[in-house]
């Protein structure tokens, strides 16, 4: 759902992505409102690649 909505770049303000990716309230162009590198999947992906990298460390330094 967030990947719709959209900043104005020129009023900042909040609106959904529509076709001609134009704000609403004032014309100008509109922006990502949360850039992807924030997002939430991104964020636990990097959690669970440490998990599985400090299990792995453990399972083969133990050996
Ligand atoms: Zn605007």
């Amino acid at each position: 759902m967030t990947k719709y909505l959209k900043k104005c770049k020129n009023c900042g303000k909040y609106s959904l992505k529509n076709a001609q990716s134009k704000c609403p309230y004032c014309g100008g162009s509109q922006i990502n409102a949360i850039p992807p590198k924030f997002s939430l999947i991104d964020k636990y992906q990097k959690y669970r690649i440490e998990y599985f990298k400090k299990e792995f460390d453990e399972k083969f330094n133990k050996i």
